[in-house]
């Protein structure tokens, strides 16, 4: 707890019960929740909270760079306590999100760079195919 209020503090950010929940939520899982989803898992211990105000929360904790926003496509955005630069993959069947560790996409800037007029700082590596649990499923259900 007094990491995060040092956390806030540097970040000059108040540390509202809410901020504090969702940030905390955040760095509990690894599952990339939607903000649906966090404001679900918190309703029982914060039942004021509205989604509004999960909403808000995760704005500003990606604000000042506490949390990542990962946009899944068509407007689905999930959250990542994890800010560290990682890729993702996501299960176009039930919309899983996970990690992909152990290899780092940072050396595409790089590439890049010899295409395009820009600095390049970053990018997103998103990929997309079927999880194991669905691959189960489909074999079942075959
Ligand atoms: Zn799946
Ligand atoms: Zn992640």
């Amino acid at each position: 707890m007094d990491n995060l209020t040092n956390i806030f503090r540097n970040k000059k950010l108040k540390l509202t019960p809410q901020r504090i929940a969702v940030y905390k939520y955040l760095q509990s899982t690894k599952e990339h929740p939607s903000a649906e989803t966090i404001y679900k898992a918190l309703q029982a211990d914060y039942p004021t909270m509205s989604l509004a105000t999960v909403y808000k929360a995760l704005k500003t904790l990606v604000e000042v760079n506490l949390i990542q926003e990962i946009n899944v496509g068509e407007g689905n955005f999930r959250y990542d306590g994890n800010v560290h630069p990682h890729s993702h993959i996501q299960c176009i069947r039930c919309g899983r999100v996970d990690d992909i560790e152990g290899i780092c996409f940072t050396d595409l800037n790089d590439k890049v760079k010899d295409y395009v007029d820009y600095k390049v700082l970053s990018n997103q590596v998103y990929f997309y195919g079927i999880c194991k649990d669905c691959q189960e499923k489909m074999k079942k259900t075959k």
